[in-house]
């Protein structure tokens, strides 16, 4: 199996990884947690204000827990899966009551963390608590799948797959462990990204398989493209935008103005009340209390 050249990969991300504030030095385990459930699914330039904010108002997850959710609903803003505030609450509330306040370092109490998936709760085992385990996200997946597999795009995921290809990788040394996971992350960010790799200033150029193969043509199952136009999400955003901005509530006709096919407004206001984001509130709505 072809092998990531480490050395060049971490000598690349030294010159050119950017500073990140969750990279810096004196960063904890809650504040880098709060940063990888925000970035999931969400740009990193769209995730800093509010992570910067969230973290001003409610330094760490005691605070976070005894927060009114409709301030947590309000402060996750613009950053898109609404969810993920409400269960990172919650997960807020397990730290306190289960682990004395203090991030749980090992992946399966991690896992059992609200909202803390299998990227997450290795993300955060590996950044926070230094440990050597894969980090598998979809820019890794690339990543691994053009340089090592010599193929363009990674196909479907398969978590066992994916983390045990991630783990054969891996460095033997625990921080140079910590820091190839952070360099492949950031090496599909920013140059084997997934429409336009620029092979000529990779770090990987020489060794990369894909590169050796002639760049073939991906011939598996296309990824489906997901809109934003359209859909019940964009409507939930409109919906909840209304209640956010204003006082926190909102008549059934003011919240009809917001789009115009009544059906999918109806679902998307319904499924909003079922994920506890939104609650009746007399012939109204309101933000949870
Ligand atoms: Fe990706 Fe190109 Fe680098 Fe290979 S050489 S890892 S395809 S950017």
């Amino acid at each position: 199996m072809t092998s990531v050249d480490t050395s060049a990969l971490l000598s690349w991300f030294d010159r050119a990884g950017r500073p990140l504030p969750w990279r810096g030095p004196g960063v904890g385990a809650w504040e880098i947690l709060l940063c990888e459930v925000m970035s999931q699914q969400t740009p990193v330039a769209r995730v800093e204000p509010v992570w910067r904010a969230w973290l001003e108002r409610w330094p760490g997850p005691a605070e976070l827990a005894a927060a009114p959710a409709a301030d947590v609903i309000r402060m996750w803003g613009k950053l898109g899966y609404p969810r993920r505030a409400l269960r990172l609450q919650e997960c807020a509330l397990v730290v306190v009551d289960r682990h004395d306040g203090e991030v749980p370092t090992d992946v399966e109490a991690l896992l059992a963390l609200p909202g803390v998936g299998d990227y997450t709760a290795r993300a955060v085992a590996c950044f926070a608590h230094g440990q050597r385990v894969p980090v598998v996200d979809t820019n890794v997946r690339r990543v691994v799948a053009r340089a090592v597999n010599g193929v363009a795009e990674a196909g479907p995921p398969s978590i066992r797959r994916d983390l045990a290809a991630a783990e054969a990788l891996l460095p033997d040394d625990r921080e140079e462990a910590v820091a190839f996971s952070v360099a492949m992350m950031e090496l599909g960010a920013l140059v084997c990204t997934a429409r336009s790799p620029e092979c000529d200033a990779c770090p990987l150029a020489a060794s990369c398989a894909w590169v050796a193969g002639g760049r073939p043509a991906w011939d598996g199952p296309r990824r489906k493209a997901q809109g934003y136009a359209g859909t019940d999400r964009q409507v939930r955003g409109l919906l909840l935008d209304v209640l956010r901005d204003g006082d926190g509530t909102a008549t059934a006709a003011r919240l009809d103005a917001v789009w115009p096919d009544p059906v999918q407004r109806g679902r998307a206001l319904a499924s909003l009340v079922d994920d506890g984001l939104v609650a009746r509130a007399g012939e109204g709505y309101s933000l949870p209390g």
